[in-house]
């Protein structure tokens, strides 16, 4: 079994986006700029975002984290998205997801200009990724599309399988592969015989949040699998490990090549986001 090391392919990648940050800031003379929005203190997001900020940092883009208490009310949430939208300095806007559950999440996404939507999460550019027009792409499956054509797995005319259905990772997973001209099946949590699905797909890309759920005897011989699940694995001592939505170990001898976690589809979101932001700036170069 190949292991498709995303690690590895997303620091070459951050080489080239490095490059065109460099080019990008002499031409705008400012650095690109990504703002991240964390309202509460969900550990994991406080993870995350600290990981985000750092690889902005490696590559040169001007980044920051407005942390809002988790008792923001939507009017003031609203205010400061208002502001960044109006702040010709940030290119990117990103609200770490989930918000707090006495906010509403679909409402605080639409206050984001469509211009400034590093995580391709408004309709309207929503809209254009379904019509072949992206402006921004969604950075995970994105990513996973990048780690199969660094590894030159064919895709087009494939049978793939996507496992999840959730605005972020599933659906946009799913239009990707059909754009790659793979024939897409998506599964979710109501689908009555998934093992049927995954046993036939050529490519299954798990997004179920669901701790190592699937293992060898779901995947077909010579199969390609994504893995985009992380969970903490409670540890009894030492630090908690990750773990992904499938049983690795498992795989050897029976799969052609799969993600880890850590190491796979993780480091390929955080690359994409940098992309993204380099896309959105862009647009703010001065057209003669
Ligand atoms: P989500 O909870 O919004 O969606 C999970 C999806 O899985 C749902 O559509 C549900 O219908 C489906 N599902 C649940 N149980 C199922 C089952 N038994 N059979 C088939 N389908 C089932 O989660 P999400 O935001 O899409 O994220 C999925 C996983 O990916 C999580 O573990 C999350 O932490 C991880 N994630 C990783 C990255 C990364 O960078 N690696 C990025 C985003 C999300």
């Amino acid at each position: 079994m190949q292991i498709l090391d995303g690690k590895a392919v997303a620091a070459a990648r951050n080489l080239e986006i490095k490059a065109s940050v460099q080019k990008l800031t002499a031409a705008l003379g400012r650095a690109p700029g990504l703002t991240v929005v964390l309202v509460g203190d969900d550990p994991a997001s406080q993870v995350y975002v600290a990981n985000k900020l750092k690889a902005c940092q490696k590559v040169g883009i001007a980044s920051q984290a407005l942390r809002l208490s988790a008792e923001v009310t939507m009017l003031e949430l609203k205010t400061v998205i208002q502001r960044l939208n109006a702040d010709a300095a940030v290119d990117g806007i990103l609200l770490q997801l989930p918000l707090p559950k006495a906010l509403d999440a679909e409402e605080a996404i639409g206050w984001i200009s469509s211009k400034k939507d590093v995580d391709c999460l408004t309709a309207e550019n929503l809209g254009l990724l379904w019509s072949g027009r992206p402006v921004t792409t969604p950075c995970t499956p994105w990513g996973v599309i990048k780690i199969l054509e660094h590894y030159k797995i064919p895709v087009a005319g494939k049978r793939a399988v996507v496992v999840g259905r959730s605005n972020i990772v599933g659906k946009p997973m799913a239009h990707l592969l059909v754009q790659a001209d793979a024939t897409v099946t998506i599964c979710h949590s109501k689908t009555v015989t998934l093992r049927e699905h995954t046993l036939d797909a050529d490519i299954v890309v798990v997004a179920a949040g669901r701790p190592e759920f699937l293992g060898r005897a779901d995947f077909k011989e010579g199969s390609v699998v994504i893995d985009v699940g992380i969970h903490r694995k409670s540890a009894s001592e030492g630090k908690a490990k990750l773990c992904g939505d499938v049983r690795l170990a498992e795989l050897d001898g029976v799969v052609r090549a799969a993600t880890p976690v850590p190491g796979g589809v993780g480091p390929m979101t955080i690359a994409m986001l940098l992309e993204n932001t380099v896309c959105l700036a862009k647009l703010s170069i001065p057209k003669h």
